[in-house]
């Protein structure tokens, strides 16, 4: 529960099995907004329910191929919310949400343009041009994390291959880390399967050759990404957001300079990368909240 000023007043957490029903879903959790709501006893107005999900669609209010559930067909979530609860319900994908979260009550109040990453398991974007989220003709805009920056490079959840986050992701990272370990020939208990990008962090900030150099391609590739990505809506800032944002200077260093190196020159010495000032545990709800505000004229 969020107020106008992105104060959270309540919080909840229930446990989703990918095998419930959207109904089902949907029911239990209008359930425990009921309870908060009835727990106050109406001293608050809801205005409306943000929701920030993977595939979320703003236009449609539905989710397709939800990746994290079993569902099959294309589900239309603001419907069943509605038919819960009875206000206003928004929703757009988690990256979306964290980028109208940073406009709202992050670093970018007054930034009017600027792009948002999250660097997690994969690689999330949000783009803000003009002061507006960008969603697109269909509702998808932002996938900056399946834009091919190698050609027939690494294959890529999406079944394309060479996309920015199988390089610039934890899950990139870790392969990285794993190839460099193979062709140097170095004995490690390292696995890709047990272990997160911050163990690779760990070793490198002690100094370990193979870990300084995967962060060093990693930036080099998110780097090229990025680079490109700005042509299109010429932002004044890009915010990094997540797991393998927290590496900080080991990342950001050489980030910043292979950036500006691949920079188109009229682009040059005026963008900032900086990591994005919304707290990492509220990020989802900062950011969920914030499409219910943002709408609030
Ligand atoms: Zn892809």
């Amino acid at each position: 529960l969020v107020d106008k000023e992105g104060i959270i007043h309540v919080r909840g957490r229930i446990d989703t099995s990918p095998n419930l029903s959207p109904e089902n879903l949907i029911e239990v959790i209008s359930t425990e907004i009921k309870k908060v709501l009835h727990s106050l006893s109406n001293q608050v107005v809801l205005k409306g329910v943000g929701i920030g999900a993977p595939n979320g669609n703003y236009f449609t209010g539905t989710v397709k191929f939800a990746p994290n559930m079993n569902w099959k067909e294309e589900v239309k979530v603001t419907k069943l919310f509605y038919k819960n609860i009875g206000v206003k319900t928004v929703l757009t994908n988690d990256a979306n949400a964290a980028a109208l979260g940073e406009m709202l009550f992050g670093k970018a109040k007054n930034i009017r343009d600027f792009l948002f990453i999250t660097l997690g398991t994969g690689l999330g974007s949000g783009i803000v041009a003009n002061g507006q989220l960008i969603y697109g003709h269909d509702g998808f805009a932002g996938e900056l994390g399946h834009v091919v920056i190698v050609q027939n490079g690494r294959k890529c959840g999406c079944g394309r291959q060479g996309c920015l986050e199988t390089y610039a992701s934890a899950t990139g990272i870790k392969k990285t880390y794993q190839e460099l370990l193979t062709v140097n020939n170095v004995s490690s208990d390292f696995n890709p399967e047990v272990h997160g990008s911050i163990y690779i962090y760990e070793k490198a900030i002690r100094g370990e050759k193979e870990a300084i150099e995967a962060f060093d391609y990693t930036a080099r590739m998110l780097a090229l990404g990025l680079s490109n990505s700005v042509a299109y809506t010429s932002p004044q800032v890009i915010y990094l957001f997540g797991g393998l944002s927290q590496a900080g200077e080991i990342l950001l260093k050489p980030l910043r300079a292979y950036f500006e190196e691949y920079l188109l020159n009229i682009y040059r010495n005026k963008i900032s990368i900086e990591i994005s000032g919304l707290p990492h545990s509220d990020a989802a709800i900062l950011g969920a909240a914030s499409l219910i505000w943002n709408e609030d004229n």
